[in-house]
């Protein structure tokens, strides 16, 4: 509107008004920058914010060849787009990131048989709210992911629960029974209520690694650039007694820097080393290995012992809650751990699986992507 009355009121003042000067105002008024340049990239006429990006007054512009004036894209994509526009005559629009003014622009470029007509506008105020659509997005997709996930710890819970405890309770239901009978003794009896008492106190044992577990991943993730060697000081520390009373030898190929949350760092490797050492043979001294390496933009750790085993129909269910295998029964256990252990992995957006052979012992592999922050994987 502004633009029409300006017109007019040139109209009215100046009686010989062009139509060049008629378009020069109203192209001197739009916000958006547009310029022309002949087939010479000279520029031939440009509006006050088209100057803005070469930084200079419209009047040193003007007359002036185009890449003289913004020599510092002569070497990027915007020289290439305006080089192609005026050479294949095709219309074309691209959009940039100017990083000296912070700005994006869209840009169109309409040749013509003179040379060149460019037209720019600032789309910055766009471009941040697409940015901050998707990551809202993102944001969605990430608690959706996470409302799955805990959906399925809760089927597995509800599974656990109907099945796994109902066990202890049957039996201590079973024990109570023989125990109120009038035929038995009270030699019976006591045993009777011993057994009653080891039901339910490995009930509650179940109960309480449930907990532990469904408390697993609520807490936010503090990743965090830690060496490999603190990891593993916090892990011997905590394990000092069985791995002293175990005797193992421990080794492991290097000591990187990784960006991980320490406590749940800890904890995995907690779980798979003590497991390790509840699993040992009694054939030969334990040996655990680990192995630390780089795999494109993952980082792989494979945990290896020498111990008993886990058979191989136990491999594809081994990180189920609760899962034990036969050969391990004997060891006190509540199969709690590797599906712990399985979901700090996935919590650190990682996989893990199992190779083993009864007999000659178990590997765990697993990979997490590698994180940015702080430069937070370098092989030492
Ligand atoms: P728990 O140790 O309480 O039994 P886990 O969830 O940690 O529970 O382990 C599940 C099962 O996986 C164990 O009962 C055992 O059968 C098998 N297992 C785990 N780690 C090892 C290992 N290092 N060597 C042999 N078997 C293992």
């Amino acid at each position: 509107m502004n633009c029409v009355k300006d017109i007019n009121t040139l109209r009215k003042t100046e009686p010989i008004f062009t139509k060049e000067a008629a378009l020069s105002v109203i192209l001197e008024q739009i916000t958006d920058g547009f310029f022309v340049v002949d087939s010479q990239w000279v520029i031939l006429f440009a509006n006050e914010p088209a100057a803005l990006i070469a930084k200079k007054p419209l009047r040193e512009v003007i007359g002036k060849n185009l890449w003289s004036v913004v020599p510092q894209y002569v070497d990027s994509e915007i020289y290439d787009h305006y080089e192609h526009a005026m050479t294949s005559g095709k219309p074309t629009s691209f959009i940039t990131y100017l990083d000296e003014f912070k700005v994006w622009l869209e840009t169109r470029l309409f040749p013509t048989s003179q040379g060149l007509t460019s037209y720019f506008r600032d789309i910055t105020a766009q471009k941040k709210a697409e940015s901050k659509q998707t990551e809202m997005f993102n944001q969605l997709k990430l608690t959706t992911q996470e409302l799955e996930r805990s959906n399925r710890d809760l089927a597995e819970f509800a599974a656990v629960a109907s099945h796994d405890l109902k066990e202890p309770l049957k039996s201590i239901s079973f024990w109570l029974d023989i125990a109120g009978q009038t035929s038995s003794t009270d030699e019976v009896r006591s045993k009777c209520f011993m057994r009653a008492i080891q039901n339910a106190k490995h009930c509650v044992n179940l109960i309480d690694g449930m907990l532990e577990y469904s408390r697993v991943g609520r807490e936010q993730l503090h990743f965090q650039s830690i060496s490999f060697d603190k990891i593993i000081a916090s892990v011997k520390s905590d394990l000092a007694n069985s791995i002293a009373e175990a005797g193992v030898t421990m080794i492991y190929s290097c000591s990187p820097i990784i960006c991980v949350d320490e406590i749940q760092f800890v904890r995995l490797f907690q779980n798979l080393i003590s497991n390790a050492i509840k699993f040992r043979s009694p054939a030969r001294d334990l040996k655990i290995e680990i192995e630390i390496q780089e795999v494109e933009e993952k980082i792989e750790f494979i945990v290896k012992d020498n111990g008993i085993g886990i058979p191989e129909s136990d491999l594809s269910t081994i990180f189920q809650l609760f899962s034990r295998s036969e050969n391990a029964k004997s060891v006190p256990g509540s199969g709690i751990g590797l599906a712990t252990v399985k979901k700090l992995v996935e919590l650190h957006g990682g996989t893990i699986s199992a190779e083993s052979r009864v007999g000659d012992g178990s590997l765990f592999n697993f990979s997490i992507p590698k994180r940015r922050e702080g430069n937070s994987f370098s092989l030492l």
